[in-house]
């Protein structure tokens, strides 16, 4: 019954996250969230937090942890924004630098939550379909729009674009601020962090959920020019001044004390996605090429769906979407190798049973 709902509350459609099961023994490849744990120094910063301090709220600055990851990104702590997970760094975005005058650009296939984020604050938006091998058609993203968001690496694709196809998006949309969401950039893609100091109109949202562990410590941020900034401290400070609590603002600074964690982490991940790709494509799968931490793949003889359901009877997860153009895609969240191990074994029955 949505006798007491606003009309605004009916009017929605949330984002569905993907299943978070209530057994543990299940194989979840449907989230990506890395298999390894966090840093050893996150942790113990999060461990040496959880005392008698927390009676107290925290630095509704988070001025420590944004001085980390200036001097991390070169940048000044002027120009760094962080929330409680990137989702909500990407909702002030959306209420921050979007207007219902003009239509915010985005891909027909990218993170489903951005159409969902559109729709909550009234925002107008247009879908360009991407290629049909998922490339992005830029030429079609420039100029008169009123903001263009892109996931680099986009998702549940994998395929990223060159710095330089970002720095044409920032240039070709010079009255327009251009969004872009690199939430899985450590495991291989470029990252157009660099080009902040140089365009007033870039924003770079990244998050500590994927490469760096702690999807459950909730830490996202914002990197760009101080007046952007300035306008998401000025919609954050009307919403919830305290974002981000004692414990993520301590593992997050932790976290980012440990670059080299970071690295070997990412690359193993790289190496486990790549040999995974190859083994998938023996099988028979398409698969596209992914710099993200997922692989998205298809085959020609098997549905999709058929394979999802197989799956899951089998104990791993793995996420589907119901949509016309991906339905016959699955999405694979690169896990450890023996997960990956039993991903494969797993597909080669399910195959041959189809047979
Ligand atoms: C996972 C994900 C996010 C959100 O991550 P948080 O956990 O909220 O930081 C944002 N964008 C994309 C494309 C993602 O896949």
């Amino acid at each position: 019954m949505k006798e007491f709902w606003s009309r605004r509350a009916r009017a929605l459609t949330p984002y569905t996250p993907g299943e978070q099961p209530r057994q543990r023994r299940l194989i979840k490849l449907n989230t990506n969230e890395n298999p390894y744990p966090p840093s050893p120094w996150a942790l113990e910063a999060i461990r040496a937090a959880a005392g008698e301090g927390l009676r107290l709220y925290p630095d509704p600055e988070a001025a420590e942890l944004r001085e980390t990851l200036a001097a991390v990104y070169g940048l000044r702590p002027e120009q760094v924004f962080v929330g409680n997970g990137s989702d909500e760094v990407l909702a002030f975005c959306f209420q921050a630098f979007f207007d219902p005058e003009r239509p915010i650009l985005f891909p027909d296939v990218t993170y489903s939550f951005y159409p969902v984020f559109a729709a909550l604050f009234g925002l107008p938006y247009r879908q360009v379909p991407l290629d049909e091998n998922f490339a992005l058609p830029l030429e079609q993203f420039m100029g008169g729009n009123g903001g263009v968001v892109i996931a680099n690496p986009n998702a549940p694709t994998g395929r990223d674009i060159s710095l330089g196809d970002v720095r044409a998006l920032a240039a070709g949309n010079p009255e327009a601020v251009v969004l872009v969401d690199e939430a899985y950039v450590d495991f291989g893609a470029q990252s157009a962090v660099p080009l902040v100091g140089e365009y007033p109109n870039l924003v770079v949202v990244q998050t500590m959920s994927k490469s760096r562990s702690l999807a459950g410590l909730r830490v996202g941020y914002a990197l760009g020019d101080e007046d952007l900034i300035a306008a998401l401290n000025c919609v954050k400070n009307s919403f919830n001044s305290y974002t981000l609590d004692r414990l993520a603002l301590a593992g997050a600074a932790g976290a980012l004390r440990d670059p080299e964690y970071l690295r070997t982490v990412t690359m193993k991940i790289a190496s486990t996605r790549d040999r995974t790709a190859d083994r998938l494509r023996r099988m028979g799968f398409q698969v596209t090429d992914s710099a993200a931490n997922f692989l998205f793949a298809t085959h020609p003889e098997a549905s999709a769906k058929a394979l999802l359901d197989g799956l899951r009877e089998k104990g791993i997860l793995v996420r589907w979407w119901d949509d016309p153009r991906i339905r016959d895609y699955l999405r694979i969240t690169v896990g450890t190798d023996e997960e990956m191990d039993a991903l494969c074994q797993a597909l080669s029955e399910l195959l041959e049973a189809e047979e």
